[in-house]
């Protein structure tokens, strides 16, 4: 078997078209506050290219670029004013921040109703509670892709590989709310393959390059490779790979490729994430 491959390029461009026509229905465009501190390159790329794409929907975005020296009363501050700016509908708070800031005090300073990460504790409630709400931009993601491809989710066997709170846990959340069952492994799961080949569809998202073998893989599974992950190959060359071997390709009937798979559905999460919070902003429940 040679597994079709999951393109994310064309499932994020649909989501991406479908983004920028609700929120040109909108009376306003909507408006995205992404904020980051500190002088980390990568996180410095990937707010330009969030930045970039919202421009390109029809979003109204604004980089906030703290320095490093931000203090966390500062930043609070600049957080309690977009909370209480009517222009903005979603605010996104770049991780990781300086190790000097708490950063779990400073998603939870973030309107619920505003939180386009769907970090906030009161969104992660809302999502184990199967209530619809702001869910994580790279599960929210997967999900979206999985439905652009037409796989189906309800009453399948999966499993996840990972219980981060940014990718593991809120995707077995979601998994569950659409009607799969649903088994979460993670670092001290003893015999992980027993788990990963039951399972027929595979979610990963370790962190760790080709940790998932076709000897691990269900024949005929549905295999999603969240992980990105820079290795160094013998000529000292840097390139990404994913948490699944490429061999797997001989056995699942579907996979991700690394790159161009789950990672393009991210920042389409996200801007999906901010017209919705505009669209519902006032009608979200609202943590005491
Ligand atoms: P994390 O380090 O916070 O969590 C990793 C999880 O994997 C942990 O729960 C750990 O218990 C589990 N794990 C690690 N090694 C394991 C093993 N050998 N067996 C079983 N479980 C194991 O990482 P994260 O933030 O969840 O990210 C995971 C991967 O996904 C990384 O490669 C990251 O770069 C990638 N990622 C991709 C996107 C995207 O847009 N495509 C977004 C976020 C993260």
């Amino acid at each position: 078997m040679t597994a079709q491959l999951l393109a994310g390029a064309p499932a994020a461009a649909a989501l991406l078209a479908a983004t920028a026509e609700r929120a040109r229905a909108l009376s306003r465009p909507p408006g995205l506050a992404l904020v980051r501190v500190g002088d980390d390159p990568a996180s410095a790329s990937y707010v330009r290219g969030k930045d970039r794409r919202a421009r390109e929907a029809g979003l109204r975005s604004t980089v906030y670029a703290l320095p490093e020296e931000t203090s966390q009363t500062e930043l609070l501050s600049l957080l309690a004013d977009l909370n209480a700016a009517p222009d903005v509908d979603g605010i996104l708070v770049q991780l990781p921040l300086p190790p000097h800031l708490d950063a779990a005090a400073v998603l939870r300073a973030v309107d619920p109703a505003k939180d386009v990460d769907g970090f906030h504790p009161c969104n992660v409630g809302e999502l184990w509670s199967g209530r619809p709400g702001l869910t994580p931009c790279t599960p929210a993601g997967v999900m979206a892709l999985l439905a652009h491809y037409g796989i189906p989710v309800a009453g399948r066997r999966a499993a996840v590989v990972g219980r981060s709170l940014i990718v593991g846990r809120p995707m077995a959340a979601l998994l569950l709310a659409a009607d799969a069952t649903v088994t979460l492994a993670h670092r001290q799961t003893p015999d992980l393959g027993a788990v990963t080949r039951e399972a027929e569809l595979l979610v990963v998202a370790a962190g760790q390059p080709h940790l998932i073998t076709p000897e691990m893989v269900r024949p005929g599974a549905v295999v999603v490779d969240v992980g990105i992950n820079r290795v160094v190959d013998g000529s000292g060359a840097a390139h990404l790979t994913g948490d699944v071997h490429p061999a797997v390709a001989g056995v699942a009937s579907a996979l991700t490729p690394v790159p161009g798979g789950v990672g393009p559905m991210t920042v389409a999460a996200l801007l999906a994430n901010t017209v919705a919070a505009a669209e519902r902003r006032s009608a979200l429940p609202v943590c005491p």
